[in-house]
C-alpha cells in the first residue's frame, strides 16, 4: 500500500520500499543480512538515479551469480594495514560494496591523518555502478577517484579478441552550496549492460561500439555479445585509459586482470572477481583552503559557456524527482521482484 500506481504499465515506488525488497530477496538468496543491506541500497540507489543497467537489472545476475557458487554473499572482509595512507581489504570472494562500507572508517581515519587514503581492494566481484561508492566521499568534501575492471569483453583497437573488461572510471568532487560532481563512465564505447538491453530491445548500437566474431565492425549488439566484442571509447585514448584501470584496480591490488576471469566452471556466474582501487583525498591539504568554491568557479565558467549538461545533472534531476513521485518501474518487473522476495 506504500506503491503508488501511476499507470498500468510503471508503478511509482519509494526508495524505501524498494531498498527493503531488494534487501529482502539478497536475503533469501544466500547473502548475509549486513551484505543484504548494503547491496540492496546500492542497487536501488542505482534505479532511482536512472542508472539503469545497474539497477534492478541487475538482480537475476546477482541471483544466479549467487547460486552459482561463485561469489559468497556472505563473505566477512579483511581489512591489512598496509601504511599510513594504505588501506588494504580481502573482499574475501564477497561483493565489492561490503568490502568498501568496512574500510570506510579507516579511510576516513587515514584521510584525517595524512590528507590522503589508497585503498586497495581485490577477491572482490563489483558489479554496480562506481559513483555510489565516491559520493558519500565528495559529500565529506573530499575528493575520490575509482576504478574496476570486470571480464574479458572489450578489444583493443587493432585487436579481434576481448582483452579489458569495461573497465569504468569515476570521480567525485565536492562544489560550495551544491551537490558534488561526479562522473562515471566505462571505458569502452558502451557498458555491457547498457549492450545486453540493447539486445533485448532489438535495437542497433552505433558503428564502433563493438566488432563481431570476425573482428569486423557492427551495429547488432548480438553479433558483439556472441563470440564479438565491445571497443574502447575513443580509439587509443580510451584503450589506454582501460589498460590503467587494469593495472590500477588488478596489478596494484591483487586482483585478477579482465582476462584472467574465469567463471565457465560456474554455470549461472556473472559477477567478475578482480579488484577494485580508490583514491580518497583531503583537498585543502595541497595549499587551496576554498576548494569546493573554486570548482563551482569553474563549474559556472563551464556552464556560462554554453553546455547544457555537465556531469551528474540529469542523474540529480532524477534522483529529485523520484525522491518527489516514487521511483518509475515497470509492473511485471516489480511482480517478479516480489515474488523473489517471498
Ligand atoms: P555513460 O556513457 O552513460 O556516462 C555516464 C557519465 O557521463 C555520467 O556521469 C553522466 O552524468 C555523464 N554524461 C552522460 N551524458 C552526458 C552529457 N551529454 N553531458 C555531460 N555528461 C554526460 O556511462 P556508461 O554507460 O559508460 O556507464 C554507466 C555505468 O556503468 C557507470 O555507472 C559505470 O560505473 C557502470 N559500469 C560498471 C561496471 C562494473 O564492472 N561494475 C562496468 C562498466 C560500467 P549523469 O550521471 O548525470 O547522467
Amino acid at each position: 500500500d506504500r506503491v503508488a500506481a501511476s499507470s498500468s504499465d510503471l508503478t511509482l515506488v519509494p526508495f524505501v520500499v524498494l531498498e527493503d525488497l531488494l534487501q529482502r530477496i539478497f536475503s533469501r538468496h544466500g547473502v548475509s543480512d549486513d551484505n543484504a543491506k548494503i547491496l540492496a541500497t546500492n542497487c536501488a540507489s542505482c534505479e532511482r538515479d536512472g542508472s539503469l543497467s545497474h539497477g534492478i537489472f541487475r538482480i537475476a545476475g546477482y541471483l544466479s551469480s549467487l547460486a552459482s557458487g561463485w561469489v559468497d554473499g556472505r563473505a566477512v572482509p579483511r581489512l591489512e594495514d598496509r601504511g599510513p595512507s594504505v588501506i588494504r581489504v580481502d573482499a574475501m570472494n564477497g561483493f565489492a560494496q561490503p568490502a568498501l562500507a568496512a574500510a570506510v572508517p579507516a579511510i576516513l581515519d587515514r584521510v584525517s591523518a595524512t590528507g590522503v587514503a589508497l585503498v586497495a581492494i581485490r577477491r572482490s566481484h563489483h558489479f554496480s555502478a562506481l559513483w555510489p561508492d565516491l559520493e558519500p566521499f565528495a559529500l565529506r568534501d573530499l575528493v575520490a577517484i575509482a576504478m574496476v575492471t570486470g571480464f574479458r569483453c572489450v578489444a583493443p583497437p587493432g585487436g579481434t579478441k576481448p582483452v579489458f573488461g569495461t573497465n569504468p572510471l569515476a570521480f567525485a568532487a565536492p562544489v560550495a552550496g551544491t551537490h558534488p560532481l561526479m562522473f562515471d563512465f566505462a571505458t569502452s564505447a558502451m557498458s555491457n549492460g547498457d549492450l545486453r538491453l540493447a539486445a533485448r530491445a532489438k535495437a542497433k548500437v552505433p558503428l564502433g561500439t563493438g566488432i563481431d566474431s570476425h573482428g569486423d565492425r557492427t551495429d547488432k549488439p548480438e553479433a558483439i555479445l556472441d563470440g564479438g566484442a565491445l571497443l574502447p571509447f575513443g580509439g587509443h585514448k580510451g584503450a589506454a585509459l582501460s589498460l590503467m584501470v587494469e593495472i590500477m584496480a588488478s596489478a596494484l591490488t591483487g586482483g585478477l586482470f579482465s582476462h584472467e576471469v574465469d567463471f565457465s566452471g560456474y554455470p549461472g556466474a556473472e559477477t567478475p572477481n578482480t579488484g577494485q582501487v580508490l583514491l580518497v583525498i583531503d583537498p585543502e591539504r595541497a595549499g587551496n583552503s576554498d576548494f569546493a568554491g573554486r570548482v563551482l568557479t569553474l563549474l559556472d565558467t563551464v556552464r556560462a559557456s554554453g553546455a547544457a549538461r555537465l556531469p551528474s545533472d540529469r542523474r540529480y534531476r532524477q534522483r529529485a524527482e523520484a525522491n518527489k513521485d516514487g521511483i518509475p518501474i515497470a509492473t511485471d518487473k516489480l511482480r517478479q521482484l516480489i515474488v523473489l522476495a517471498s
